[in-house]
């Protein structure tokens, strides 16, 4: 729309611009026509003049010879030599009193001579002014009778102030025109008029088509010169003046491409500099991103060091948020010892524009943080800014300690290995070493660097080593043996392995050798003992044979020992059952005449027989204590031997436990309390199919050891009943039972020593005797805890129904 109202316009301004350029063009011409014209006039005029020039020559003459009595030859003569310079004078005459009487040339103007100019009409008006003027005066152009267009110029000639005559010189008006050139003229077409307005050169139409006008002044009156261009002003102007439109139309089509492109560049512009200004904004909104989620720490602040901004990985490092940290100088958050060291940093700064990197501290919440910074100088609005990146490093460094640690370990631990150790690459260059290579070979470091592997051996074996090498790399894995050649020439055997590894994207070959001149020397040594071998052999198996043959012999022997042992264990076997058999009949032998013994003694101390001293019952009592002792040993040992030779009966029977329990106090509470100790029991009904004679004899010996020893406080029976199995523990807060002691209580015949061992009578047969009974009779267990000093607790633990299941383990 923009480039339609554009073209419209300049179709306007083409047409306003053609018009007003018309009119230049037409000035233009009419100033080069008038410049024309002034040079046509002024030519004309010279020729006119030149002419009117002879007219004075000839009124001279006339003048000077009005008396001479020969004035015709004179005349003649004089006009000759005018005519000569000046052929295209028509003719000279001289007319004395107006009649023309001498004339020259006489051919072609014999109508002239004797023509009166005063009486013929045709010169009448023109010779009365000539004679009124007493000047010169010029006719209009006319046709000159003889043919031609001429004018005639007139002068009075006075005879001492007295009119003569008339001196006249007829022009030959083409002459004239032709010497001032008015035919060159290609441009223009020029015409003349005369005084009356008569047009005698050219078209009289010049005249009326706007022509340039010049008045040719002559001695009398004056000639009107015009000039308009040939074909017209327009016409004259028409190609200039489409040129111009042309040009116009042009310049404007360029004005208009060029105005078009510049609008298109404009809007482009515009387009890219909304989209730079979009781009600057996101741009600045990524930079801002950048800056706060970048892991860098960023830090911009004044050359007096407060911070102006921050980003929170700086913030984070000192355990900040970034708005406790804005508006603090970063002299505040590093230590005194590194201010030294900022101050030439910033020196530098100053002098180069940047600083950095370098390192120190910086003084965190939770504690110092090695970083490492670096920075430069910016500028922003005349304001001189420091712009600083500030990396953590502290995890860098640990990794750095833990590198060079591990570092260290692996120098250590390759230098510390028993053989070589070498890492190459495939181009055969070494990468590492131990020092044993160096050792070795007698190479120095630098030595080593510069070899290949394949140069540690000799010539012969290059070709293996260089086989087994491509293995390795090809295959991931080799081992070869092979002489090193050291640098003095000696070989030593080795046994190399290869391994194929990564080390930074480039193919490694890792090894150890292993000195195996000990196994060479071995081997060596079983090639020689090989050839003795056969020898040994045969020797060794002769020293078998003798060997079997003893060997046999010591068989049979043993055989015969072994036979004899075990006739001996039968022997023994066989005495251990008579001695237990003896003891048990000589137990039952004894306890006969000791029951008496009790049983009379008893009679007697209860006095039933009549009364005793007091000593004789202390005595008596004595001896029924003594019996009562020896009848209970004797009934141990008999248990025992009965148990011992597998004699002892199992007699079952249904009873209810409580019963036991209350038999067993009754029992033993006399002397319990007599003691002085505290008796506690806890009874329950449970009905078992048992040996009754054996568990309360089992529970009585518990019991009674309870009171035995215990000094003082309490002792407690309890009855516990179980599923299928019941227990009865007695707990006294005795002396107790040291753990070391723990293992002798249940072997026969032991008794620990105690201070009341001397004071408390007993046979170390007890628990032995109470043990098997519990396993062996009622197939339960006997288990006990103690505590040194403060008391005991023995647990026997017997089935409901004896025999019905296996005895647990404890006893
Ligand atoms: P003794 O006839 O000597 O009592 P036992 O076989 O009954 O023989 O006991 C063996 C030893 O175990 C005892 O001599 C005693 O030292 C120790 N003993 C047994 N019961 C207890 C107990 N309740 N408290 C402390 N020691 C005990």
């Amino acid at each position: 729309m923009a480039l339609l109202v554009w073209l419209v316009l300049c179709a306007l301004g083409c047409l306003a611009g053609g018009r007003w350029y018309q009119g230049y063009l037409v000035d233009r011409l009419r100033l080069s026509a008038a410049h024309l014209l002034g040079t046509k006039g002024t030519a004309l005029s010279a020729a006119i003049n030149r002419r009117l020039a002879l007219l004075e020559g000839l009124h001279t003459f006339s003048e000077a010879n009005v008396v001479a009595a020969d004035f015709g030859r004179r005349f003649e003569t004089y006009a000759a030599g005018l005519h000569a310079g000046a052929r295209d004078v028509r003719i000279f005459a001289v007319a004395p009193g107006g009649v023309i009487r001498y004339l020259y040339p006489v051919e072609g103007n014999e109508l002239a001579r004797d023509l009166d100019l005063f009486r013929d009409p045709h010169t009448r008006a023109d010779a009365l002014r000539t004679l009124k003027t007493r000047g010169i005066t010029l006719s209009d152009p006319y046709e000159l009778r003889q043919g031609g267009l001429g004018m005639v110029a007139r002068k009075s000639v006075y005879d001492r102030g007295r009119f003569w005559g008339l001196a006249t010189v007829g022009l030959n008006v083409p002459s004239i025109l032709s010497e001032a050139r008015l035919d060159e003229e290609s441009r223009f077409a020029l015409a003349l008029r005369d005084h009356s307005g008569r047009t005698f050169y050219g078209a009289s139409a010049t005249f009326s088509a706007a022509p340039v006008r010049l008045d040719v002044e002559l001695p009398e009156g004056h000639w009107e010169l015009a000039a308009v261009p040939k074909g017209g002003w327009q016409a004259a102007v028409r190609n200039d003046l489409l040129w111009f439109q042309a040009g116009v139309a042009l310049a404007a089509l360029c004005l208009a491409g060029i105005v078009s492109l510049v609008y298109e560049r404009q809007c482009r512009l515009g387009a890219a500099v909304a989209q730079r200004t979009a781009a600057l904004e996101e741009s600045e909104e990524y930079n801002r991103a950048l800056f706060e989620l970048s892991p860098t720490g960023l830090a911009l602040c004044r050359m007096d060091g407060r911070l102006v901004d921050v980003n929170q990985a700086f913030a984070g490092m000192l355990g900040l948020d970034v708005e406790e940290v804005l508006g603090h100088s970063y002299w505040e958050y590093t230590p005194q010892r590194y201010h030294d060291q900022e101050r030439e940093q910033l020196d530098r700064l100053e002098k180069a524009g940047r600083y950095g990197p370098y390192e120190k501290e910086l003084i965190g919440k939770s504690g110092q943080v090695q970083v490492r910074l670096q920075g430069r100088l910016v500028e922003h609005n005349g304001e001189r800014f420091i712009w600083s990146s500030i990396e953590d490093v502290t995890d860098q460094k640990k990794v750095q300690a833990d590198l060079r640690r591990e570092h260290r370990f692996s120098e250590g631990l390759i230098d510390s290995l028993p053989g070589v150790f070498y890492l190459y690459d495939e181009n055969l260059k070494f990468l590492r070493w131990n020092k044993n290579l160096e050792r070795v070979l007698g190479y120095t470091h630098e030595e080593i660097a510069a070899l290949s592997p394949l140069d540690l051996f000799a010539d012969d074996e290059r070709e293996l080593l260089q086989t087994k090498i491509r293995d390795v790399f090809s295959r991931g894995a080799s081992h070869v043996e092979a002489y090193f050649c050291t640098k003095e020439g000696e070989r030593i055997p080795y046994f190399f392995t290869g391994l194929k590894t990564e080390i930074d994207e480039c193919s490694c070959l890792i090894g150890i050798g292993i000195d195996i001149s000990a196994r060479k020397e071995l081997e060596r040594e079983l090639t020689e003992m090989n050839a003795t071998l056969e020898t040994r052999v045969a020797e060794r198996t002769r020293q078998l044979q003798e060997s079997r043959v003893e060997l046999e012999c010591l068989v049979e022997d043993l055989k015969e020992k072994s036979d004899q042992l075990a006739a001996a264990n039968e022997k023994l076997q066989e005495v251990d059952r008579l001695k237990s058999m003896f003891i048990a009949s000589m137990s039952h032998e004894l306890r006969t005449p000791l029951n008496s013994v009790i049983g009379y003694s008893s009679i007697i101390v209860n006095e039933w027989l009549g009364p005793l001293l007091p000593l004789q019952k202390e005595n008596l009592a004595i001896v029924l204590r003594a019996g009562k002792h020896l009848l209970s040993l004797i009934n141990d040992v008999i248990d025992v031997s009965k148990i011992e030779a597998g004699q002892i009966e199992v007699r079952p029977e249904e009873f209810d436990l409580f019963d036991l329990v209350t038999e067993a106090v009754q029992q033993l509470e006399p002397d319990i309390r007599r003691k002085g100790l505290e008796l506690r029991v806890v009874n329950v009904h449970q009905v078992l199919m048992s040996d009754r004679r054996r568990l309360l004899q089992a529970t009585l010996n518990i019991l009674s050891n309870a009171m035995k020893y215990t000094e003082a406080g309490s002792i407690e029976l309890a009855v516990l009943p179980g599923e299928g199995w019941v227990e009865v523990a007695v707990s006294d807060t005795g002396i107790g039972i040291s753990e070391q002691e723990a293992a002798l209580i249940f072997q026969p015949f032991q008794r620990l020593d105690s201070a009341l061992r001397g004071t408390v009578s007993g046979t170390g047969l007890g628990l032995y005797l109470t043990a098997k009974l519990v396993t062996e009779v009622l197939r339960g267990s006997i288990r006990f805890t103690s505590k040194p000093g403060s008391g005991s607790t023995f647990t026997i633990h017997v089935p409901l129904k004896a025999g019905a299941e296996p005895a647990p383990e404890g006893a």
